[in-house]
């Protein structure tokens, strides 16, 4: 049967690898049947969603027999204030994640070129790679940045798009102001006779705002049509399970995505979590502080171990175990009840992300990366 229906599948679709994703804490309790088990692998927020989206939640619960606004109208009037852009360049999607395949739906023909950073966010690659269209893959400066002006040279008529992860997962790096300017005016035309599209990424934007020279996408968008920025409330905002993200660009673009998406794409409650959580500010400053100091206690005692890692602009550290690979560290971290994310798929075969977590659990974290390390050299 399965050669069968390998047949009727779409090509570009039977080259596809399950995705990997961060295991659920319960999952693994049933497997290992371990009492104490910690989550520091998918970069959500450890204190949890707002109190205000809880309750907007609980008040929303007896609406769900409804279909949610299909306009998503409190959504973007709420962003429309928050980011002070008019609501006509603003969609909403199922997360990032939907984002991304809305926009590479709407954009890729399998003529186009994709150029895409090595060691960037594996969903892109997957976008382009369903739509059947060629990803190009510009190698990063200094192994852990994007390479803003290789990607630029790497654009050509062919060049669809380019999509740029500004801070970078899973490094945790990010370009400059000045480079994100450069980058943007250098873009060459392309045979339709514009400039490639920029799909920039600020997953992590809340996290990285807090450095000075870090570029807040929004003011690059008047001089640049080509330019869509997309953010999400899965991160610092804490609605990961709720799936909602959003993004800005050009209204005639934004036109189109509205146009294409799945009508009820971002369900009842997440849009009413979403609505009272833009406007809790001090939850998000109580996220960044965490995500702050907790990167610095883990700096300080990764130092003391001499265990090399990537300085981070956003909630999660890329940390290089290479006395042992990626996926052993990985694994051993999980018999300890510790669970964080092996980087084979991005080809850091002797790195794990681990997501800064609360106190307690960069406490242990460290603790038993100790222990993993001293087994390791015995
Ligand atoms: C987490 C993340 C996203 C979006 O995630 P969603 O949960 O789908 O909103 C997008 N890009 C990057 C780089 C991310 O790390």
């Amino acid at each position: 049967m399965k050669d069968k229906i390998t047949k009727i599948i779409r090509p570009n679709c039977c080259g596809f690898e399950p995705y990997v994703a961060g295991k659920p804490v319960e999952t693994l309790k049933r497997e290992l049947g371990l009492k104490k088990i910690i989550k520091i692998a998918s970069n959500e927020n450890p204190l949890g969603p707002s109190k205000k989206a809880v309750k907007a939640i609980k008040d929303n619960l007896d609406k769900i027999f409804f279909y949610p606004d299909s306009n998503v109208f409190e959504l973007k009037k709420a962003l429309s204030e928050r980011y002070r852009l008019p609501t006509g360049n603003i969609f909403t999607g199922a997360g990032g994640d939907e984002i991304i395949e809305l926009l590479a739906k709407l954009f890729f023909n399998p003529e186009d070129e994709i150029v895409i950073s090595k060691h960037s966010f594996v969903r892109y690659g997957m976008a382009v790679q369903l739509m059947g269209s060629k990803a190009v893959v510009v190698p990063m400066k200094n192994g852990f940045t994007h390479d803003l002006k290789a990607m630029a040279k790497a654009c050509n008529k062919k060049t669809k798009a380019v999509f740029v992860t500004n801070p970078n997962n899973p490094t945790g790096t990010y370009n400059t102001k000045a480079e994100l300017a450069v980058f943007l005016k250098e873009l060459p035309l392309n045979k339709y006779g514009v400039k490639p599209l920029v799909f920039l990424d600020e997953a992590y934007f809340e996290y990285a705002s807090l450095k000075k020279d870090y570029p807040d996408g929004l003011e690059f968008l008047k001089d640049n049509p080509n330019l869509i920025v997309f953010r999400t409330f899965s991160k610092v905002y804490g609605l990961a399970g709720l799936r909602v993200g959003y993004g800005f660009a050009d209204e005639c673009i934004v036109d189109y995505i509205e146009r294409t998406r799945p009508p009820f794409n971002v369900n009842i409650l997440a849009q009413a979590a979403a609505v009272v959580s833009i406007k809790d500010k001090e939850h998000v400053k109580k996220g960044q502080k965490l995500a702050k100091t907790g990167k610095e206690y883990l700096y300080k005692e990764l130092k003391k171990l001499k265990v090399k890692y990537v300085d981070s602009a956003a909630n999660f550290v890329l940390v290089n175990v290479s006395t042992l690979k990626g996926k052993d560290f990985f694994k051993a971290m999980l018999k300890e009840g510790v669970i964080i994310r092996a980087m084979d798929e991005y080809e850091l075969y002797d790195w794990v992300r681990v997501t800064v977590g609360l106190p307690a659990e960069n406490k242990m974290f460290i603790q038993k990366l100790k222990k993993i390390i001293r087994k390791a050299e015995d």
